[in-house]
């Protein structure tokens, strides 16, 4: 899955920054035109999380729609996905926004030795009964 090496990729990025203190959250910015699925982003990023400082973070994407202009006829251009193409038909264009796709924000969490204590069990569950 595409959407799932470029979450790795992100991940590893802040992981490496953060070092050892705990991400509280990360702020992406993710153009229409860069052909990644926002919701299939966030569905990958609690998998690819899951044991790094970024483990329960929060993720936030910053949607960016599509600017440019076209070549063959000068006309400016505002597309939302594609195919992208100019009213005169051209396929021919000049992207200025709506490919990004890029880490623009990371927020580490304040205090490292606030950590919620940590349960085991199954998806969370909690035991509250003996041992
Ligand atoms: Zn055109």
């Amino acid at each position: 899955m595409h959407e799932l090496s470029i979450t790795r990729s992100i991940v590893e990025l802040c992981a490496e920054r953060a070092g050892d203190r705990r991400v509280a959250r990360v702020t992406l910015e993710i153009g229409r035109l860069s052909g990644v699925v926002a919701d299939s982003l966030r569905f990958c990023y609690d998998l690819c999380t899951e044991g790094t400082p970024l483990e329960g973070s929060a993720l936030e994407i910053i949607d960016i729609a599509g600017k440019g202009r076209c070549r063959d006829c000068a006309r400016e251009v505002s597309l939302d996905g594609w195919p992208a193409l100019c009213e005169c038909g051209s396929a021919n264009l000049e992207w200025s926004a709506g490919e990004e796709l890029r880490i623009k924000e990371m927020e580490l969490a304040e205090n490292k030795n606030r950590d919620r204590p940590r349960f085991s069990g199954n998806q969370g569950q909690t035991t509250f009964f003996g041992k």
